[in-house]
């Protein structure tokens, strides 16, 4: 689960980690307010979205006024922001958050992820900061310190040390970069961050301070982090990937137009992959998971099919734990109650594959059968061109 950036750096402030002052706001007014409570001369309003990338795509204005406080943030209420992150339906502006400006005197980069290969959380952290990071490790690599915390260990004084010569800090720098670290360490720990990220981190007269702050939560883990979970804001997630999750489907939306409904992560992949050898491209992955009964069959047709670009859908199972006998009647009550309009090419292999092969092609609905993964990759591709 992804935080905002006000809400990344309320939980900073909490841990003691130096944050701008700032409010939330939904409209000018509150915005103009925001900027008086705050007081100061110069502010910045930024639109609070799930991604990064935001100062590109002004999303991130800088402001001498309350006047233009508010003037900023009616302009960006109810738009929708474009940033390389979001893809290009971009994510709805429904709050800015409005913060006092600061001097910038040097941007450097912070993150925290985990380490997958060895086990450990590990720090990344690059002098070369307020630019995309994945820039820096494409041409300047060298400019990328990472440093593993041992689980046992945890993080010791002499690694933020090695961290903040790194980052070119010197005297109390190094003392508050210190503290930083070890304070991001804990809450990373705390509340089961999968990633935490400053970006920039940034030297303000002989102060650092966190500018930015992205933060996103392990969602296995959220069922002991109640306060986090409750500030999921939906509206920034995909409404399709939403349903799926409550129904136990996994689904991920693409932007092609061959639906595909798999029981397995590994042939779903291998279903999208065939699919493009024969110049197709798939409208979304989804796995119904090994226990597929006819009503997740039902849930899943009706979540493919609100997703108005698709012009074919494949359903591609193999009964291994499940009988394709019961798909099939689950494949025909789902077409029958969700009036399915668009082709629909099925294979099934497996346990009662017969059984099932024969249920279909007796139960009247224009279903193609196809007898391999091949030949229903053709079909489905085919059928989405007419
Ligand atoms: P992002 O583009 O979504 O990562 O948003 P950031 O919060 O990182 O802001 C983008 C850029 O705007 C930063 O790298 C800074 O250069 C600039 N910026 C943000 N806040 C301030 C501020 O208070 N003062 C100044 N001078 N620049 C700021
Ligand atoms: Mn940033």
């Amino acid at each position: 689960m992804n935080l905002h950036e006000y809400q990344s750096k309320q939980l900073f402030a909490r841990y003691g980690i130096p944050v701008p002052n700032g409010l939330v706001a939904s409209n000018g007014a509150e915005a103009a307010d925001a900027a008086r409570k705050l007081g100061g001369a110069k502010w910045v309003v930024k639109a609070q979205v799930h991604a990064g990338g935001r100062g590109k795509a002004g999303g991130v204005k800088l402001v001498d006024s309350p006047e233009a406080a508010s003037e900023a943030t009616e302009k960006m209420i109810g738009q929708r922001l474009h940033t390389h992150q979001t893809g290009p339906e971009g994510l709805p502006i429904h709050q800015v958050f409005v913060e006092q400006g600061s001097k910038i005197d040097r941007e450097l980069y912070v993150s925290l992820v985990l380490n997958r290969d060895k086990g450990h959380v590990a720090f990344i952290v690059s002098p070369a900061g307020g630019m995309d990071i994945e820039e820096v490790a494409a041409h300047t690599p060298e400019k990328l310190i990472r440093v593993n915390v041992h689980p046992a260990a945890g993080l010791q004084d002499s690694q933020c040390r090695v961290m903040g010569f790194g980052l070119g800090l010197k005297g109390d720098q190094i003392k508050q970069f210190t503290k930083i670290a070890q304070a991001l360490y804990k809450l990373y720990l705390d509340t089961d961050c999968s990633l935490v990220e400053i970006n920039p981190l940034i030297v303000t007269g002989d102060k650092l301070v966190a500018l930015d702050a992205k933060i996103n939560i392990e969602d296995n883990a959220l069922f002991r982090q109640k306060e986090i979970a409750g500030w999921r804001d939906a509206s920034q997630e995909d409404e399709m990937e939403r349903v799926a999750a409550q129904h136990e489907l996994n689904y991920v939306s693409l932007d092609g137009n061959i639906a595909c409904m798999v029981n397995g992560a590994g042939l779903a992949m291998a279903t999208m992959d065939v699919i493009q050898l024969h110049g197709g491209s798939p409208a979304n992955f989804l796995d119904v998971g090994g226990g597929a009964t006819k009503e997740r069959v039902s849930t899943a047709f009706n979540l493919i099919l609100s997703n108005p670009k698709v012009k074919a859908i494949l359903v591609n199972i193999f009964g291994g734990i499940v009988r394709c006998d019961m798909i099939a009647e689950g494949i025909i009550a789902a077409v029958k109650d969700v009036g399915v309009k668009v082709p629909v090419v099925v294979r099934i292999e497996g346990t009662n594959a017969e059984q099932g092969r024969k249920l279909l092609s007796e139960s009247g609905l224009a279903v193609i059968a196809a007898k391999d993964l091949t030949e229903a990759a053709k079909k489905v591709v085919a059928s989405a061109k007419k």
